[in-house]
């Protein structure tokens, strides 16, 4: 791999001066407690000073290596050369006059590169937002202005964001809905192909998943009452599970047979994540609409949909925006964001990271029984653990083990269902020394557990 295009004075190295978090996290903390609201969580309160490529500095000058890239988002690092450069110059010549106003062409720009890089090759148009949730949302306006039909279709294990429709439409109750209810109705849930846990085995679980799902959307809601079916191509914080092979295929011909919108939540899993610009480039899914945002402008706030003309324009004019939707020092990030991932080639880089760490942790598994599954696509990868002999979640390993990587300065997230696995999200741009670096300590966390 080359090397990384963090912050040009931010060394690519661990390095592990004080206790983790450290005594000016620490105090940081205290101050935080005091004022900051108790529903916001942080995996771990190591206050930040400066990220790049494959490391987080914090306030007493710990260098941690970077496993979570803030959620999927910093793909190409936390500092990366071209986004600081378009988003600066963006800043120093306006802020914001508000899209809806007077527009701006860094906007229609990235609306053309999305047209670009989404499957399909049919005429797309995209509307910008601020956060993934938002951009869900506005599918659901758009499909449903479209079809003029009101139910929405997701499925088990699905995340989609923290507002109230989002939270309808995410599986999973704590920490996500639990008190937070009334919930928006017409929303329905559905079997998804999780081959890992299918009762008859992952070999039939993309037909049987697929048949179940069909067979309760047509007898349970009726095709023809669905505006939308919603998919995570890769689902993310149900477990990083990727539906067994011929279940999206299935489920986007049985949209396309019923004049239901097929919405693919790339959120997580799009901008070279998994080795592609989308995931569901895998197996040659073509969605009407995609919703993206993490990944797409290195760190700052944007998201978008983007589908089909004749779809995207059933909204009236008006209907669709918001304030600050497309920012355009966002938008300025964004298009730094893809030019980097274009010129480093970051879908080679994270096919790369997938052959790297699948070798490393196939050969933790061999040891270790306790690794169930292991699973993912490129830079998107988990390990589901159990306990041994059986496929009983095993929470309070993950636990331990995540808290064992964050003390020797490797920031590691989990998720999943059952809050037991996992998950590696590095940035793209990371050096294969830290990346090997960071499975070393995973390894020696697994060996000592
Ligand atoms: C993170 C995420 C969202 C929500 O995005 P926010 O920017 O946090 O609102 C929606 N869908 C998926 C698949 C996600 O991973």
């Amino acid at each position: 791999m080359t090397a990384p295009t963090g912050g040009p004075s931010l060394p690519q190295e661990r390095r592990i001066v004080t206790a983790i978090p450290g005594p000016k996290s620490l105090e940081l903390q205290a101050r935080r407690t005091a004022t900051v609201a108790a529903g916001v969580g942080s995996t771990l309160p190591v206050f930040t000073v400066r990220a790049g490529g494959g490391v987080i500095e914090d306030v007493d000058g710990n260098s941690l290596i970077d496993f979570g890239s803030g959620i999927a988002v910093t793909s190409v690092g936390s500092s990366a050369e071209a986004v600081v450069r378009r988003a600066s110059a963006q800043l120093a010549d306006f802020t914001h006059t508000c899209f809806m106003v007077t527009p701006y062409e860094g906007y229609v720009e990235v609306c053309e590169q999305l047209a670009e890089l989404t499957p399909g090759d049919h005429a797309k148009k995209s509307a910008l937002f601020n956060s993934g949730a938002e951009a869900v949302e506005n599918a659901v306006k758009i499909a449903r202005a479209y079809t003029k039909r009101q139910a929405v279709v997701v499925f088990d294990h699905g995340y989609h964001g923290r507002t109230n429709l989002t939270m309808a439409l995410t599986a999973k109750n704590m920490p996500y809905k639990q008190g937070f209810g009334p919930f928006a109705p017409e929303v329905y849930r559905v079997p998804v192909a999780y081959g890992y846990r299918w009762p008859t085995g992952p070999e039939n679980c993309g037909a049987e998943a697929s048949a179940q799902a069909i067979d309760q959307i047509t007898k349970q809601i009726g095709a023809e009452n669905v505006a939308a079916i919603i998919i995570e191509p890769v689902l993310g914080e149900g477990g990083f599970i990727e539906p067994a092979k011929g279940f999206l295929p299935r489920i986007a011909q049985f949209a396309k047979d019923n004049g239901i919108v097929f919405v693919a939540d790339e959120i997580q899993s799009g901008f070279c994540r998994t080795g592609q610009w989308f995931a569901c480039e895998d197996e040659g899914v073509v969605p009407d609409l995609i919703t993206t945002a993490k990944g797409i402008a290195g760190g700052l706030p944007l998201a978008a949909v983007t589908g089909r003309a004749e779809i995207m324009d059933a909204a009236h004019p008006g209907g669709l925006g918001g304030t600050y939707g497309g920012n355009p020092v966002a938008c300025a990030a964004a298009l730094g964001s893809i030019e980097t991932m274009r010129e480093l080639d970051l879908n080679a880089k994270a096919k790369r990271i997938e052959e790297v760490m699948k070798g490393r942790l196939s050969a933790m598994q061999e040891k270790h029984e306790i690794i169930g599954d292991i699973r993912g696509r490129g830079a998107m990868i988990a390990i589901e653990l159990v306990e041994p002999g059986t496929k009983n979640p095993d929470a309070a390993a993950a636990g331990a083990l995540a808290k064992a990587c964050h003390a020797e300065g490797l920031l590691v997230l989990t998720c999943g269902t059952y809050g037991n696995v996992l998950r590696f999200l590095p940035p793209l741009v990371i050096g294969e020394d830290l990346l090997n670096e960071g499975l070393d300590i995973i390894e020696a966390a697994f060996t000592r557990l």
